[in-house]
């Protein structure tokens, strides 16, 4: 049989563990979270054999950190904080890691004032110069807050819990900069991550697991990927390989409308330029991050020895630089790419050979945690299949 042929899309290949073909099982494209995740599961639970691929040179996607030339511990693409509500995510991953605990605190430079982001009852007493309780504040927010009858943009999801002063201080710019559109052209889920308290919680996240993988994220990679049955290739784009190695399944964690070629157009994804600074001195600002909705062309500046814990006599910071151009890292939520995604899902549902999983693959403003739990219901998915065409 020609290499390649096993390939054909929309072929259901039966799947039987080990390589009496010489080839692999399963290729993963990206060996970021949903790829590497995948990759641990089928290889240590099914006994596949498995070759995980990325274009880039190293492990863990954009979730990778190493330390840089000062010894500092140092995420390349951007802030990453580990935080979940799931037990199963948690303890899948405890499996290969250990925990630092950290809760993410976060300041937000506004009126020339570091006031607490999320929105808290100290923000408005702060900013205002107000001493309001939890219950004042429940009121004031209120008188402030428009009436929206359909909730629908990020604009209409601020405004009608706190009202346009507020939206317009924390809100409005820092949409603008980051994602070079106004609220109002973003779905409401974009704002709605960020909530609004009436107590003096000043917490980021609230998940009941909130914790950094004591040793970094890369070390926590190359342990899920320390498999005998996992076969690893760096530097290579998944183009260059996929009809040279045989190989039964796909696992698809790239931009999914470069899978298809761009056919019905491209998808939009944000993205950013780090600038990272090392600076000689012990620390650069009280929290982990700093944002700037006002003020800069970055919205935040973040340290990361509030992440990290590391003690050094240095320190490091990133910049964070949004634009149109560079390696694809947000998805944009808004309805006509809702739409155009629509259109390369259901290319991708008729490839049974083909699984689309993570934050670029299936158009998703995805939090690692959710990553993984979306590959891990991938990973239920595809055992099911998989053993069912054994028996074929
Ligand atoms: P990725 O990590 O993007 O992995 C996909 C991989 O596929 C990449 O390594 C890529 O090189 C590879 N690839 C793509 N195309 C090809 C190809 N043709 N051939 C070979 N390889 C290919 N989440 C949190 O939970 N907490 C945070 O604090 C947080 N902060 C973030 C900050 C920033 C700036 C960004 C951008 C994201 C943040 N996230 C955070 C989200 C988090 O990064 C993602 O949820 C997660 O990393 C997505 O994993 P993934 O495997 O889907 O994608
Ligand atoms: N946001 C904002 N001001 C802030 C923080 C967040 O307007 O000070 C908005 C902005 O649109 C941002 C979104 O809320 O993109 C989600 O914020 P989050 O911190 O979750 O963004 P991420 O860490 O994913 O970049």
């Amino acid at each position: 049989m020609p290499v390649g042929s096993i390939n054909a899309p929309g072929l259901v290949a039966p799947l039987r563990p080990a390589a009496a073909s010489g080839g692999f099982d399963v290729l993963v494209v990206g060996a970021g979270f949903a790829g590497s995740v995948l990759a641990e599961r089928l290889a240590s639970q099914l006994g596949l054999r498995v070759l995980i691929v990325d274009k880039r040179t190293h492990i863990g996607g954009n979730a990778h950190d190493r330390y840089d030339d000062a010894g500092l511990l140092i995420h390349p693409y951007g802030p990453h904080i580990f935080h979940t509500n799931s037990a199963d995510v948690f303890d899948y991953l405890s499996q290969f890691t250990e925990w630092r605990p950290y809760q993410h605190r976060v300041l937000a430079s506004v009126d020339g004032q570091l006031l607490p982001m999320p929105i808290n009852l100290d923000t408005v007493n702060r900013l205002y110069g107000m001493s309001l309780t939890a219950l004042q504040m429940e009121e004031f927010l209120a008188s402030m807050a428009e009436k929206i009858e359909r909730v629908k943009t990020s604009e209409d999801m601020v405004v009608s819990k706190v009202g346009r002063d507020l939206y317009n201080k924390f809100f409005r710019n820092y949409t603008r900069k980051q994602w070079g559109l106004d609220p109002s052209e973003l779905d409401a889920s974009v704002t709605a991550r960020v909530p609004t308290r009436c107590n003096r919680d000043a917490r980021y996240f609230t998940d009941t697991y909130q914790a950094m993988p004591r040793a970094g994220y890369t070390r926590m990679f190359e342990r899920m990927l320390a498999h005998p049955n996992i076969k690893l290739m760096l530097n290579t784009d998944y183009r260059e390989i996929e009809h040279l190695i045989p190989w039964r399944h796909m696992v698809y964690t790239g931009p999914i409308d470069s899978y298809f070629h761009y056919r019905h157009g491209r998808l939009p994804y944000r993205s950013l330029r780090f600038e990272h600074v090392t600076l000689p001195q012990e620390r650069f600002q009280e929290v982990g991050t700093v944002n700037y909705p006002n003020d800069y062309a970055y919205t935040r500046i973040t340290e990361f020895k509030h992440l990290t814990g590391q003690a050094h006599a240095q320190t490091s910071v990133v910049y964070e630089y949004p634009c149109d151009e560079g390696d694809p890292y947000y998805p944009v939520p808004r309805p006509q790419n809702a739409e155009v995604y629509r259109l390369y899902q259901e290319e991708a549902d008729k490839l049974s050979n083909v699984s689309f999983v993570g934050r670029l693959a299936t158009y998703k403003y995805y939090n690692m945690d959710q990553v993984v739990a979306q590959a891990l219901a991938t990973f239920k998915r595809l055992k099911g299949e998989l053993s069912a065409n054994e028996t074929l």
